[in-house]
């Protein structure tokens, strides 16, 4: 037999050493010993002499074979044969070891003890025979007294007992060792716990009553994350499996369960074991089984317990891998799957959901950041923890919801008619109740039929995207239907953005024109705005109402007004060499660009380059622009104030929501919007916003110019408000810079109203 050689499996031999001089707990179990001979005097002298006998508190349990071919029938029955008496002289004179070589070869009992015996004095087999089949003694039948026997037959039994003990080790370290390879395998903790109770069945060598408990949710997505209860059960308490540890009252074993928690450690009871597997991120892991027999044996306690070490790693592992599932998956948050999860269950079941009529949409909620920055994020999770159960409540059981981002959460169900779409933007309808708060908020949406799209569930979602986007345009609790209109304008979006890069890149189609600003009084030029143009290869030139807006929901806008400002630059010093009049270029600043925590050292840096008189750009900003972080802005409104630029108020009037910041930010000059320019009438001049305006103006000490004047009346009506410059297609159109020289050096002076 193989020695163990490790020191765990040294451990192992002590343990079983110690097991060899306790008596066992199964004390009922017999020491199954046969007796082979052909004389019939050999076993009842046997019989005689073991009659009632224990040996290390087991009894003995006597069988008998007269021939060799008896035994061999005998062995291959029963199994468990500690010892075999065997004669050796036989039917032939050697037929007891030739049964040697059968019981150890042929039917491989490697571990029954045989003690070869023999009627003639000095006949004694060859050692190598001893050696070769393991015979634990040789004895002369005169022997047979009880005293030898005993002798003989105890120090077999114990041999056999320490042999068997070693091989079930040996084998219990061959499936721990399995063990640790199938205990990697499960990625979720429900199978890992039923892996785990196989386990330990086939450490115990039976079928247990055994319950595994941990988190229930694992990772956790659906269900309370905290809950624990029966991951996996075995046996009498298999229909346990999935209960929570409130359902555990009438369960046997809860008070051991509670005291090996209490303890952290494994409690061994008569017949019951509770196993402490420890904690992975919280959470705890117990096995609590019943056993046969009292007490578990020292030897297989030591491999449950080197089981057991293996399953706490194994354990930790699969409640590691699911939190990186769920949080590869779920939004942490309303514990809701997310946009990849959403996407994957979606197309899961589409061709049910296209079968039956379900419909995928997108809700978007308005202003979401605002509420977050003004009532704080908790306030803004305590929302949509809200708005998630609303929309469960709204859409059913068995309807998909997602957040498939920070403030858009994706659906998927099936609606009751165009009411039923309708109806899941009046979840926003009551307001929300936030710290107390009752806070409105709207939402809109888009929606698509959830059909069979080539592209399946990511097609689905951007078509209702695109039908959300145009919601958008349409205003708040306003929902859009995908339709295939939609789609073929979004391409050519595409298309056109990508041109605009492109022109952006190759520095060839974008022009910067300039229309004058002039004084009324004398038509002379004060200033100009540059206005970009751009003209596609093909000569087909593209409004900048059509490309900026795109530009700026793209980003795009950052480097195209990194290059209008640069580029104006340039022109004033190409305009000033030519040797015209020096006048200020009003030049269009978007949001974005505010945004850029590097714009003022930009603007700066190309000040430098150009060598350009600060004095002569004005930045035109709308009032959206100074609303967007007014600290912000006025911040950097000041650091290019004090590089010498200034500063106007474009489209001013449009929403009048900027009058307090009129007061805070620094600015020079206000733009009348066109809009109430195209409105003036001698009867309605007054008593309109323009004059309004110009009064304002007026009181708060800025310049004011007024744009969009086609008319003379209009010219003159504005004149006699007290607005001192004009700009307008009355004085002259927006025009190449080279058209913009000859004007104001031929028309300009001629120019009077
Ligand atoms: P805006 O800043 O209000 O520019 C004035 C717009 O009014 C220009 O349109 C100009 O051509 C037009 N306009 C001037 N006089 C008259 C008039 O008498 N009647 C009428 N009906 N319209 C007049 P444009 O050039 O099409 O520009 C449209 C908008 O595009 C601009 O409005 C501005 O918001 C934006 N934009 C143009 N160039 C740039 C730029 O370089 N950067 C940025 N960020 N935006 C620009
Ligand atoms: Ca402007
Ligand atoms: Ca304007």
């Amino acid at each position: 037999m193989n020695m163990l050689v490790s020191t765990a499996q040294d451990e192992l031999v002590a343990f079983l050493e110690e097991d060899a001089r306790q008596p066992l707990p199964q004390a009922s179990l017999a020491w199954k010993v046969l007796i082979v001979d052909d004389d019939p005097e050999v076993h009842q002298a046997t019989v005689f002499a073991l009659k009632g006998q224990h040996v290390c508190g087991r009894p003995l349990d006597l069988f008998h074979a007269n021939s060799a071919e008896e035994a061999v029938a005998f062995l291959r029955s029963t199994a468990g044969v500690a010892v075999i008496f065997l004669d050796v002289v036989m039917e032939s004179h050697d037929a007891g070891l030739e049964l040697v070589r059968r019981i150890r070869g042929e039917l491989g009992l490697m571990e029954t003890r045989i003690i070869l015996r023999t009627g003639q004095p000095g006949y004694a087999p060859e050692m190598s025979v001893i050696r070769d089949y393991d015979i634990n003694d040789y004895r002369t039948k005169s022997e047979l007294t009880h005293t030898r026997l005993m002798t003989t037959l105890t120090s077999a039994i114990r041999a056999f007992e320490q042999i068997t003990g070693l091989t079930e080790a040996r084998n219990g370290l061959a499936s721990l060792a399995e063990s640790g390879s199938k205990l990697f395998i499960p990625r979720d903790s429900r199978s890992f716990a039923e892996v785990a109770l196989r386990q330990l069945e086939s450490l115990f060598g039976s079928p247990l009553d055994a319950v595994f408990c941990g988190p229930l949710a694992g990772g956790g997505c659906e269900g309370d994350p905290e809950a624990s209860g029966i991951l996996a059960a075995t046996g009498a308490h298999a229909a346990l499996a999935g209960e929570g540890f409130d359902g555990l009252v009438q369960f046997p074993l809860v008070s051991l369960l509670r005291t090996a928690r209490a303890a952290q450690a494994h409690v061994f009871g008569e017949g019951v074991t509770c196993l402490y597997l420890g904690r992975a991120h919280g959470k705890e892991a117990l096995v609590c089984l019943q056993h046969p027999g009292g007490e578990i044996r020292p030897l297989v306690r030591q491999l449950i317990e080197i089981l057991c070490s293996n399953l706490r790693v194994g354990f930790e592992n699969v409640v590691l891998f699911e939190r990186l599932h769920f949080y590869a998956y779920y939004d942490p948050l309303t514990r809701l799957p997310n946009r990849t999860r959403f996407l994957d269950r979606m197309d899961e079941g589409l061709a049910g959901f296209a079968e039956s009529g379900w419909t995928v949409g997108i809700i978007d909620i308005v202003r979401f950041s605002e509420l977050n920055d003004a009532l704080g994020h908790r306030s803004g999770d305590l929302l949509l923890i809200e708005v998630t159960r609303r929309l469960k409540a709204r859409l059913g059981r068995e309807a998909l919801v997602a957040r498939i981002a920070g403030d858009a959460f994706g659906i998927c169900w099936r609606p009751d008619g165009e009411e039923g779409v309708s109806a899941v933007l009046d979840v926003f309808l009551a307001p929300f109740l936030v710290r107390g708060h009752a806070v409105p908020m709207r939402a809109r949406a888009g929606f698509a039929h959830a059909v069979l799209a080539p592209g399946g569930a990511v097609e689905l979602l951007k078509r209702a995207n695109l039908a959300l986007s145009h919601a958008k345009l349409e205003g708040d609790q306003h929902w859009r239907f995908f339709s295939s209109e939609m789609e073929s304008s979004t391409q050519s979006r595409v298309q056109l953005l990508n041109e605009l890069r492109s022109a952006l890149n190759t520095g060839k189609g974008l022009e910067l024109h300039y229309q004058p600003q002039v004084l009324p009084t004398n038509g002379c030029i004060v200033g100009c705005e540059a206005l970009i143009r751009w003209i596609k290869p093909e000569g087909e030139s593209v409004a900048p109402d059509v490309f900026i807006p795109l530009a700026e929901y793209t980003g795009l806008i950052v480097e195209i007004g990194d290059w209008v400002f640069a580029e104006a630059c340039r022109q004033i010093v190409r305009w000033d060499r030519s040797g015209l009049p020096p006048f200020r270029v009003g030049i269009n600043i978007s949001a974005a660009q505010f945004r850029e925590v590097d714009f003022v050292a930009k603007i700066s840096a190309a000040i430098e380059n150009s060598g350009v008189d600060p004095a002569r750009l004005e930045l035109e900003i709308t009032e959206s622009v100074a609303m967007e972080d007014p600290d912000s802005v006025a911040r950097q409104l000041h650091e290019l104030k004090a590089l010498g630029l200034r500063v106007a108020v474009d489209d001013f009037g449009c929403g009048f929501s900027s009058l307090g910041s009129l007061n805070r930010l620094p600015f020079d000059r206000i733009k009348i919007d066109r809009a109430f320019v195209r409105e003036l009438t001698p009867a309605t001049s007054q008593d309109c916003i323009a004059r309004i305006i110009v009064k304002l103006a007026k009181s708060l000490g800025l310049d004011v110019i007024a744009e969009g004047v086609e008319t003379v009346e209009q010219s003159r009506l504005l004149e006699e408000m007290g607005c001192s410059e004009m700009q307008g297609f009355l004085y002259g159109r927006p025009m190449h810079p080279d058209a913009l020289a000859g004007w104001v050096g031929g028309n300009a002076g001629a120019l009077r109203i």
